[in-house]
Formats: C-alpha cells, sequence, structure tokens
C-alpha cells in the first residue's frame, strides 16, 4: 500500500544509489586533533575547529564559570529579557577586536545572514550575490524578497557588467560575498569588490565565517587582511570555527548595527547566544589578542600539508588558506575514499553535490593549529595509501 511519505523513501534511495547520501559519524570525545569516531580512535582533518580553541581549557574554565555566575539559558529573546552583560561585553569586545564601531552577536553565522541580508534589502531592491556564495547567504537573499543577480566568482568585471545592466530599474542595492570559500579555500578580492561598490555607491557585506580567527593580523578577518577598514560596510562573522564555539557576529557601523537590534528577525524572534557559549567567546578574544602563536602555527602546519600533499599528486585545487580540498571527481569515488581513510585511521568527510557542483566531489581536508608534525606526517601517509589503492595518485 502506498503512502504519502513513499516520496521521501524514494528520493533518500536515490541519494543512496548516487552516493550522494550524507552519512552522519559521530564522536564521542573532544574536539582536537585526534577524535573518537564511531568508536574508533582516527586523526582529526575535517573539523572547522582551525585554532584549537573548542577544548581550550582556558575557554573550558571560561565557560564553566560563567554557569556558575549565570546559569545556562538567556531565558528570552535578546529584546525581552535575554540580553545579559555577557552579550553587551562580547560585543564591545568583537567590535575593539575588529576595529569597527560596533557589532552584534547572532545565535550562529546562518542565522546572521538570514538576519542581515533581509534588513538591508526588500522588495524592489536588488542584490549582486557571488554565484558561489554559502547557503545561508542564498537563504537570506530570497528571505528579503529582493532581486537577486548572481555573478561570476570572484569577478569583479562580471559584477561590474551586472551592476550597470540591473541598478536603474530598482530602489537601492547591496553586494554580497563570502569572503573565504568554504569549499575551495580561495579568497574573494574584497579589494576590487569594494572599488566597484565606491564607484556605484552601493552597499558591500562579506560573510568571513572561514577568515575570522584565520585571516588578517591574529585572525582578525578579511578586512584586516586586505586593509579596509572603515570601507566593508557590513561583515558577518562566525563564532562556530576557528572561535571554537558557536555563534555568529555582524560587526560594522553603529547605524548598520542599531538596525539589525531593530530588525533582524533571529535576533527579535530566536532566544540569545547560551551563557556558556558568550562566555567562551569572550574568552577565545581574550586569546586571540594576547598572541598570534595559534593562527602563525596554523598557517605553517596548513602550508606543510598542503605543499606534502602537492608532493604526493594530489589535486588540492586552488585554496589559499588553510582549508585543503583534495579533488576526486565523482560522488562515489569521494564516498569510498572517505570510507578507506576512516578504516586506516583519518577522519575526513566526502563532500558532493549539493555542497560542491557535481563531478567535483573531494574530501575537504581541515587542517589546525591543534595538530602537531608528527600527525600530518601520519594524515599523509594514509592519504598516500588510500590514493595508490584506488588509483587517485
Ligand atoms: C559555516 C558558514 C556559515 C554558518 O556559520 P554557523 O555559525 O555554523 O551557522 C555561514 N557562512 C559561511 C560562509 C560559512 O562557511
Amino acid at each position: 500500500m502506498s503512502t504519502k511519505t513513499d516520496w521521501i523513501q524514494e528520493e533518500i534511495d536515490g541519494l543512496q544509489q548516487a552516493g550522494l547520501y550524507t552519512n552522519i559519524r559521530t564522536l564521542s570525545s573532544p574536539q582536537g586533533a585526534w577524535l573518537m569516531v564511531d568508536g574508533k580512535k582516527v586523526l582529526n582533518f575535517c573539523s572547522n575547529n582551525y585554532l584549537g580553541l573548542a577544548n581550550h581549557p582556558k575557554i573550558v574554565a571560561a565557560a564553566k564559570s560563567a554557569i556558575d555566575e549565570y546559569g545556562v539559558g538567556p531565558g528570552a529573546v535578546r529584546t525581552i529579557a535575554g540580553t545579559m552583560s555577557l552579550h553587551v561585553a562580547l560585543e564591545k569586545r568583537l567590535a575593539a577586536f575588529k576595529g569597527v564601531e560596533a557589532a552584534i552577536t547572532f545565535q550562529s553565522g546562518f542565522n546572521a545572514n538570514t538576519a542581515t541580508i533581509p534588513a538591508l534589502v526588500g522588495k524592489g531592491d536588488v542584490i549582486f550575490s557571488d554565484r558561489l556564495n554559502h547557503a545561508s547567504i542564498i537563504d537570506g537573499c530570497r528571505l528579503s524578497g529582493a532581486k537577486i543577480i548572481a555573478y561570476a566568482h570572484n569577478d569583479p568585471i562580471s559584477l561590474e557588467a551586472a551592476i550597470k545592466e540591473n541598478l536603474a530599474d530598482y530602489r537601492r542595492a547591496l553586494i554580497v560575498t563570502d569572503g573565504v570559500f568554504s569549499m575551495d579555500g580561495d579568497i574573494a578580492p574584497l579589494d576590487k569588490l569594494y572599488e566597484v561598490a565606491q564607484r556605484y555607491d552601493i552597499l558591500l557585506m562579506v560573510d568571513d565565517a572561514h577568515g575570522e580567527g584565520v585571516l588578517g593580523r591574529g585572525g582578525r578577518g578579511i578586512v584586516d587582511h586586505f586593509g579596509l577598514h572603515g570601507k566593508v560596510d557590513v561583515e558577518v562573522g562566525t563564532l562556530s570555527k576557528a572561535f571554537g564555539v558557536v555563534g555568529g557576529v555582524v560587526a560594522g557601523s553603529k547605524t548598520i548595527v542599531e538596525w539589525l537590534r531593530q530588525r533582524g528577525r533571529p535576533f527579535l524572534f530566536s532566544s540569545a547566544m547560551t551563557v556558556p557559549d558568550t562566555a567562551a567567546c569572550l574568552a577565545a578574544v581574550d586569546l586571540l589578542e594576547e598572541s598570534t602563536d595559534l593562527v602563525d602555527k596554523l598557517w605553517a602546519n596548513a602550508k606543510y600539508f598542503k605543499t606534502e600533499m602537492k608532493n604526493l599528486g594530489f589535486d588540492t585545487g586552488h585554496s589559499e588558506t588553510p582549508i585543503t580540498p583534495v579533488m576526486l571527481g565523482e560522488a562515489p569515488l569521494a564516498q569510498q575514499f572517505s570510507r578507506e581513510l576512516y578504516e586506516a585511521g583519518v577522519f575526513g568527510t566526502a563532500i558532493g553535490f549539493p555542497t560542491v557542483p557535481r563531478g567535483t566531489a573531494r574530501i575537504r581536508v581541515m587542517i589546525s593549529a591543534a595538530h602537531e608534525k608528527d600527525d600530518l606526517d601520519k594524515g599523509l601517509e594514509i592519504f598516500a595509501q588510500v590514493g595508490k589503492k584506488l588509483g587517485v595518485i
């Protein structure tokens, strides 16, 4: 007998046949260079915990002591009774860290995008969006009701052509781009995008989720990397990656931040960041401001790993950051590669459509400051072994 959900089962079966079904593995250890994954100890090559802060003793201690002082939950949305002194302190510290007038936090980077874009543009407006922007930017754009025009990836010339052709037909406009593209590790040409934005007097927004804590002086992000202080209107960041916690942030002018406090829907209608998250993020800012050691170690590790992977004959794409895609092509091969890695002791998830275009499936290796040289060498040895077995190298 057929049921209302048969179509869903058919879709799931189809994903499995195409090698696009996501097998979710379970971790039973803290984040670090090594993990317990589905009961097996493996080398962690795929978390976004760039600096190893997710289990840093100072950050853990800060979260614990905040729980003793304030409990765990915020109790409400920020605009009703959920703004605690911790939130206010974190926003001040993040603004200072990033060298902007003001900052506002959200429960996640995803929420930061879906809050910000619809607050800045709406029906009758236009958004110029990089073709490879993150799903949360795309959803924010769709929620806004503005016309969305995608320009060629990282291409200021394509952006300018789209602006020339369309700008006159709309009331207001926004240019939005990822800072670091998470699947390829390339960096948006923000300096060039800024010139275009400036020429046409259009708001410029960058989502620096993979640049926060990674790019710029001591991890101050993409705006710092390009020396564009005060020139980029909206800088979205996440506290869920290099910061090692969970949360989102928007940094920019007082005016924009104040507007987001009034009109950012996830800020108004979803409860605030929790107490331990907020306290942990404050401790992460402390660590980043104290020293650049972790950021420096991250880059040195990434450089070593990438060079050695190339020497082994792997195609690691055109990453300019610690993100290291290992290009494999078809999704079933990437899934098999990931399974073989796991059996040999390396945790590296396969990534396929719709996260990346069809035919460009890959293992995305995330190197971190938590890795020691021995860890990287062990990983290289296992990659070489699996690559040879599967005929990739
Ligand atoms: C990871 C990511 C996000 C989402 O951040 P969360 O804090 O995990 O919600 C948003 N934008 C980009 C570009 C990302 O890579």
